[in-house]
């Protein structure tokens, strides 16, 4: 039986990714549903190839726009334009798996509909995983959703852990997330404050998208990541710890009660943990080329400068916070990076704003979507009266 496959944000960098690897099994996975924000174009190159049943665009003159496209090309994708089209092609009856792979908080409700619908979630979308947090996990757990993650460091954690997650607890010491420290990880803090959005988007190691890149560079990304870590695998936040890796061969360690560790390793390429979750427990070819171990000068490892880097331990104060303070963290630093591309903001200053909105909002525990969602709102808009205090 073929997997039918619904993919959020097949555009981006892991969607497009994930159509790679897809592409090589077209005998074991067929699209069920694509989504993408405006890239209408390349939706239309997808829907030519892949033949989804459905596709969702984030507005109705995108959606419009494709329409008229695919009815030119002859082509019967139906596109929809529902407000609640995202979580449709999630939960659907007739799809299996779903990739999460659209950028920021806008990914949660989708993500939160295939999880109570019981699918099989790929999870890339880390925000929706540090705005969901608690409410998130009950979710995969009470309604017998699989959740794989794609995150290359979550990957490489679930692959050396046992399969029994009921294990887990009594096993692990701790969690070594790596992180590459980006491409500012040599320069001199006093410069930082003269980034452009064309440096910060230059990753010395992967083409991802624009907000993911800053993320890394300002090693935000790794703070998501820790959120991230402590959900998935249910440990506590001081289990976690960071270690700078720059040539991203180890993806991630485990280390257990009696101090063995094992990392997983290979060549730094998202259709790995693509692969890894498309076939979970089974392996198939991903299209990456092999890790030749002849030709590596050296596998290095670093603590990451916390003066470099001080959106780093927000993760942690904002995890020992009341429930709820990851997702303001999210919030501002969605809006803060989203101003730093727009060339409103210095690259130093992303984490002044994150700072002062934890500072300026104390969040109402989460209980529900709604009120996740109101707290997303709420907090976006504190980040945006913060961020006029910084802008240039
Ligand atoms: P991207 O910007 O390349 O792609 C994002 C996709 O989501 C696009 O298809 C876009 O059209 C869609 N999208 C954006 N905003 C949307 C909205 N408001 N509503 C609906 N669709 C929307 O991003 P990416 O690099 O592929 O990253 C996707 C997710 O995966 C992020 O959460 C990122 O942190 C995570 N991730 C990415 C990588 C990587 O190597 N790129 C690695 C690990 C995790
Ligand atoms: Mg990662």
């Amino acid at each position: 039986m073929k997997q039918r496959l619904t993919v959020l944000g097949s555009t981006g960098s892991i969607g497009t990714n994930t159509l790679d690897v897809v592409r090589r099994h077209s005998e074991d996975y067929e699209i069920f549903a694509l989504s993408a924000a405006t890239q209408v174009d390349a939706m239309l190159a997808q829907c030519a190839e892949f033949k989804p049943r459905f596709a969702v665009m984030a507005s109705g003159a995108h959606a419009q726009a494709l329409a008229d496209l695919l009815k030119t090309n002859g082509l019967q994708t139906q596109v929809l334009q529902a407000q609640d089209a995202l979580e449709q092609i999630a939960s659907h009856p007739d799809v299996d798996a779903v990739m999460g792979a659209i950028v920021g908080a806008a990914g949660l409700s989708p993500c939160l509909a295939a999880a109570q619908a019981g699918k099989r979630l790929l999870l890339a979308n880390k925000e929706a995983l540090v705005v969901g947090g608690a409410l998130f996990m009950q979710t995969v757990h009470a309604n017998g959703c699989t959740l794989l993650p794609i995150d290359s460091e979550h990957s490489a954690i679930f692959q050396c852990l046992p399969e029994d997650r009921s294990t887990w607890g009594a096993r692990i010491d701790s969690l070594l997330l790596t992180a590459s420290g980006g491409p500012f990880r040599q320069r001199d803090p006093a410069t930082l404050f003269e980034i452009t959005p064309a440096q910060a988007c230059k990753h010395p190691n992967f083409s991802m998208g624009r907000k993911i890149s800053v993320d890394s560079a300002t090693m935000m990304n790794k703070a998501l990541e820790v959120i991230e870590a402590r959900w998935l695998f249910d440990v506590a936040p001081e289990k976690i710890k960071v270690v700078i890796h720059p040539q991203q061969i180890v993806h991630s360690m485990v280390q257990f009660k009696d101090a063995s560790i094992l990392a997983q390793l290979g060549t730094p390429d998202m259709r790995v943990p693509i692969a890894c979750g498309l076939a979970w427990p089974e392996r198939i070819e991903s299209g990456v080329a092999r890790l030749d171990f002849t030709s590596l000068a050296g596998l290095t490892f670093e603590e990451a400068d916390a003066h470099r880097f001080p959106g780093l331990h927000l993760s942690w104060q904002a995890l020992q916070a009341p429930e709820g303070t990851t997702a303001v963290l999210n919030a501002a630093n969605e809006v803060a990076v989203a101003a730093f591309l727009g060339n409103q903001l210095r690259f130093d200053r992303i984490h002044a704003v994150n700072l002062a909105t934890l500072e300026k909002l104390q969040p109402a525990r989460p209980h529900s979507l709604g009120d996740l969602l109101a707290l997303n709102d709420e907090a976006r808009s504190v980040a945006s009266s913060v961020l006029e205090r910084f802008v240039a």
